[in-house]
């Protein structure tokens, strides 16, 4: 399998290439050459088999030359072995036509340990077939720090240091990261802002001969790897509830467009995927696009959701490929006048194309408390803010000719306790395997906001063999 820049002017890799890249050196996004196909008959018997068995299934044609079949199967199964649900992505019913996919029995209880669960493992295997290694820089809010640490702990080619904001995370997201103990990972709380932590990941990577000598890398949002990952939940879903010989819908509560770009995959890959409809907060650039055909840019604000609080959804740029008919050249002109301008447009016809398949659908703080209470009265589930505009959404804008929709629920509950609580009277519990986290020795060093100090702490932390 070979790989393809969305703006074409990077050469075409290889999957150990494209994974290691992650961004295109034309600026683009890799994309398979050419989406392999499953049969209807390939399709019906991925029914009934371990979560980790669809995986394989649908990552294979993927890596391919790349990763032999063994090794793909433990990676596979060490990924999920770690979730703690028996189904890996159980499904529940919500109404005659609604179903939720529980996407947060992973480590970090939310859906980006499906990826970044694999992607750590494939980075590790594909290093050691080169003998290299990487250290691996990162600053979190508080939100993706976690998953990040989770997926790299433990992997023998990789070092990773995650900088927050001192002070600044809440005492559970500090602590998902802190009570790791792990020879390859350091946390650090910094003396300064969130901000602060994002220039100094920046003046790392700008600083050519320290970015070199390190071998410095990130566990970037747009690697092909997660979105890879990802389409086999939806197989998953689909073989479930009907599919090949039934329709799915799918909705998708969306930030980056990684999670709903999986799904368009699946569908190129054979599902047969009727809908599929992006839920969006109050930052609703994607709503209105889908609504408009335009693209506009506006500041984004904090809302209750904040895992969809953005400005650019990065992976949109794979699914503005096709709809510009695979020409390189023009999803470039049109993203640089997007940087320029803060706008762009489809021509009408492209925008109705987009329409056969897509719906978008948003919700302001108030109505994301009234659903999450709603569906607590209706069904007696707890739903988070991120995972309730999905079933929100579906309700929505289902059309009449799609017999089943899965809504993609994206984080626990117990990781959003406040606005759960607000809305529905009840303070979700965090699951058994956590409920010692305010017990468990933390691991974290202090530093000032100094950059210098902070390469000091790389190059001395860093393992080198
Ligand atoms: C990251 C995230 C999203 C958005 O997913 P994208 O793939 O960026 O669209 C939604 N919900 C939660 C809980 C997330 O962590």
């Amino acid at each position: 399998m070979r790989y393809i820049s969305t703006r074409g002017r990077a050469e075409s890799l290889g999957f150990d290439d494209v994974l290691l890249a992650g961004l295109a050196r034309d600026g683009g996004l890799y994309l398979p050459e050419s989406w392999p196909e499953f049969s209807a008959k390939e399709i019906r018997e991925m029914a009934g088999l371990p979560y980790s068995e669809v995986v394989f299934r649908v990552v294979k044609p993927f890596v391919a030359g790349v990763i032999p079949d063994a090794a793909l199967k433990s990676i596979v199964e060490e990924s999920y072995a770690s979730f703690r649900h028996r189904a890996v992505a159980p499904l529940k019913q919500m109404n005659e036509r609604l179903w939720v996919m529980e996407l947060f029995h992973g480590p970090t209880l939310a859906f980006k340990d499906f990826a970044l669960q694999m992607l750590g493992r494939l980075f590790d295997y594909v290093l050691r077939e080169r003998g290299e290694r990487i250290t691996i820089v990162g600053a979190t809010s508080g939100d993706t720090g976690s998953a990040a640490i989770e997926a790299c702990r433990d992997r023998d080619q990789i070092d990773i240091f995650i900088l927050h904001p001192h002070g600044r995370v809440s005492e559970v997201q500090r602590r998902q990261m802190t009570t790791v103990k792990s020879a390859n990972v350091v946390n650090v709380a910094l003396e300064g802002t969130f901000d602060d932590c994002q220039d100094h990941v920046k003046a790392m990577f700008n600083d050519q001969s320290f970015r070199d000598s390190v071998k410095l890398s990130a566990v970037n949002s747009i690697n092909w790897a997660r979105i890879m990952s990802q389409i086999a939940y939806y197989f998953a879903a689909g073989v479930a509830l009907g599919a090949p010989d039934r329709p799915i819908g799918f909705s998708v509560p969306t930030g980056n467009f990684g999670n709903v770009f999986a799904g368009y995959a699946a569908g190129r890959m054979g599902l047969p995927v009727s809908q599929l409809v992006i839920g969006s907060n109050r930052n609703d650039i994607l709503t209105r696009f889908f609504e408009t055909g335009a693209m506009t840019m506006l500041p984004v604000e904090p809302s209750l959701s904040p895992s969809m609080d953005i400005q650019i959804s990065s992976n949109f740029e794979r699914l503005l490929f096709d709809l510009l008919d695979r020409d390189g050249a023009a999803v470039e002109a049109t993203l640089t006048s997007f940087r320029e301008t803060g706008n762009f447009a489809l021509s009408p016809d492209r925008h109705q194309r987009a329409l056969r398949l897509f719906d978008a659908f948003r919700l302001d703080d108030d109505q994301t408390l009234a659903e999450i209470r709603k569906y607590h009265q209706l069904t007696g589930e707890l739903l988070d803010p991120h995972s309730v505009i999905a079933v929100a959404a579906a309700d929505a804008m289902i059309r009449d000719d799609v017999p089943a929709m899965v809504c993609m629920a994206t984080a626990h509950p117990a990781k959003f306790p406040d606005a759960v609580h607000r809305a529905s009277g009840v303070t979700p519990e965090l699951p058994e395997h956590m409920a010692d986290l305010f017990d468990r020795e933390e691991h974290c060093t202090v530093m000032a906001n100094d950059l210098s100090k902070l390469k000091e702490l790389v190059l001395s932390r860093r393992r080198n063999s």
